[in-house]
C-alpha cells in the first residue's frame, strides 16, 4: 500500500552539509554543455584521446576470461596485479616504491577525501598554492581546516613561504605540472627545495600530479616522490591518460598513511571496482600508454598553441596569460578593476564560456583572473572564441 498525502520531510541537514556548495565549475558546466557555446570552461579531457576499442577488447578479455574474479567484491587497497604496476612506473634507479605504498582509489578525486578525512581536523592549517585546484578545496573544506595560502609565480609556488607561513601545518597540498588552474610548472629547483623544507618541518608534502604525463617536451621534471618517498605523498589518475569515466586513480604514501586512508575508504566505498581494474590492467600491462600518450600530448599541445597565438593576436595588451609546458589549462590576468564573472556572464550571451579565476583561491580571491581550456575546442574554434572574448573585454577596459 502506498501512503496517501504523508507530511513532506523538513530535512535537518548537519552543519556540515549545511555548509556545503556546489562547485562554481559544475553549475557553469551545465549552460557550456550546449552545442552552440564554443566552451573553454570544461576540465573534461578530449574524448577524441579515449582508447575505446582497446578497452572493448580489455572488457571482452577479462570478462571471458576472469569474469567471476572481476564481478566478485576485491581488496579494499586494490587489485594486486595494477597496484604492482603502478610501483614500478613510478620508482627510479634510487627511489624504488613497493606496491604496498600503493592504494587504488575511485579516481583521484576520492584520494583528496580520504586523505583530508585522515589528516584534517576543524582549524587544521593546511597549506594550498594561490591560486589552486577547485576540487581539492572543496574536498578539504569538508573537514573545515584554516587555509594557508601560499602564494607563487611563474615557477610555480614559493618554497620559503612555506617556511615562513606553514609552522604547525597539516600538509601542504601542491601541483608541480601544469598546474590546475593555472597551467604552471614547479621548477626543479623549486621542487628540491621544498621537498627538503616540508621534510625539514615534519609536513607530508601531497603531490596531485594528473597531468604530468602531459608534457609537451620530451623530459618531463623528476617527481617529488622519488626526492623522499618517506615525506611526500604522490597522487595519479587515469583520467588524462585513459578516460576519465573509468573513475580510477591511485594514492601512493608511507604504510601508516595507506593503512589509515584503508580504513577511511571500507567506509567510503568497501573498495574501486574490481572490474575497472582489471580492465585497466590489461589494457596498460604491455606498453599501451607509451605509444598513447604521445598522441594526446601532439593533440594538446597544438591546441595549446592555437590558443597562445589567439590571445596574442586579440587580447588587449593589458591582459597577460600564462604559457603551459603541458596539460590542459591557461590562466589569464586581466586588469585588476575587471570581474571576469561579469565578463562570463556577458560571454555567455555571445556563445562563449570558461570559468572565472575567483572560485579557485582558498582565501582572497583575485577576480580579475580566468582559466581557459583548449583540450576539447578545435583551432578554428579556438580562434573564433578567443577573438570573440578580445573584443568583450576591450570594451571593459
Ligand atoms: N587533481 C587535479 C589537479 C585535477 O585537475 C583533477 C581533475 N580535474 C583531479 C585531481 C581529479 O581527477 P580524477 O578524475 O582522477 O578524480
Amino acid at each position: 500500500m502506498k501512503l496517501e498525502n504523508p507530511t513532506a520531510i523538513q530535512w535537518n541537514f548537519s552543519q556540515r552539509a549545511q555548509k556545503l556548495q556546489s562547485s562554481a565549475i559544475r553549475e557553469i558546466l551545465k549552460v557550456t554543455m550546449r552545442p552552440d557555446i564554443i566552451s573553454f570552461a570544461g576540465g573534461l579531457p578530449s574524448p577524441a584521446t579515449f582508447p575505446i576499442a582497446e578497452m572493448q577488447a580489455a572488457f571482452d578479455k577479462v570478462l571471458s576470461q576472469q569474469g567471476k574474479i572481476a564481478l566478485q567484491y576485491g581488496p579494499t587497497d586494490g587489485y594486486g596485479p595494477l597496484r604492482e604496476w603502478v610501483a614500478n612506473r613510478l620508482s627510479t634507479a634510487d627511489a624504488k616504491i613497493d606496491a604496498n605504498q600503493v592504494i587504488m582509489v575511485s579516481g583521484s578525486q576520492q584520494g583528496l577525501d580520504l586523505l583530508a578525512k585522515v589528516l584534517i581536523d576543524e582549524g587544521s592549517k593546511v597549506m594550498v598554492e594561490t591560486p589552486s585546484y577547485l576540487g581539492a578545496l572543496q574536498a578539504f573544506s569538508m573537514y573545515e581546516p584554516e587555509y594557508v595560502s601560499i602564494p607563487g609565480d611563474e615557477g610555480g609556488l614559493i618554497p620559503e613561504q612555506v617556511a615562513e607561513l606553514g609552522q604547525g601545518a597539516r600538509l601542504l597540498y601542491a601541483l608541480p605540472n601544469f598546474q590546475n588552474p593555472t597551467g604552471r610548472t614547479l621548477s626543479l629547483e623549486r621542487r628540491e627545495a621544498l621537498v627538503e623544507i616540508c621534510a625539514r618541518m615534519g609536513i607530508p608534502l601531497i603531490e596531485d600530479d594528473p597531468y604530468g604525463a602531459l608534457s609537451y617536451r620530451a623530459e618531463p621534471l623528476p617527481k617529488m616522490l622519488n626526492m623522499n618517498p618517506n615525506g611526500v605523498i604522490y597522487m595519479g589518475s587515469f583520467s588524462k591518460v585513459l578516460t576519465p569515466g573509468i573513475r580510477l586513480g591511485y594514492v601512493v604514501a608511507p604504510r601508516p598513511l595507506i593503512e589509515k586512508m584503508e580504513q577511511a575508504k571500507q567506509a567510503t566505498d568497501l573498495h574501486t571496482a574490481q572490474l575497472t581494474q582489471m580492465v585497466v590492467y590489461e589494457t596498460v600491462k604491455d606498453g599501451f600508454l607509451d605509444k598513447h600518450i604521445p598522441t594526446i600530448r601532439k593533440l594538446y599541445s597544438d591546441q595549446c598553441d592555437a590558443m597562445l597565438a589567439a590571445l596574442q593576436a586579440y587580447f588587449p595588451s593589458q591582459a597577460t596569460w600564462t604559457k603551459p609546458e603541458g596539460g590542459m589549462f591557461i590562466w589569464v590576468t586581466l586588469p585588476k578593476h575587471i570581474d571576469s564573472a561579469k565578463l562570463l556572464a556577458q560571454a555567455i550571451e555571445h556563445h562563449v564560456a570558461f570559468v572565472p579565476g575567483g572560485p579557485f583561491y582558498a582565501n582572497t580571491p583575485e577576480t580579475n583572473t580566468l582559466r581557459l581550456s583548449f583540450v576539447t575546442v578545435p583551432p578554428a574554434k579556438i580562434r573564433e572564441g578567443v577573438e570573440i572574448l578580445g573584443k568583450l573585454i576591450a570594451t571593459m577596459l
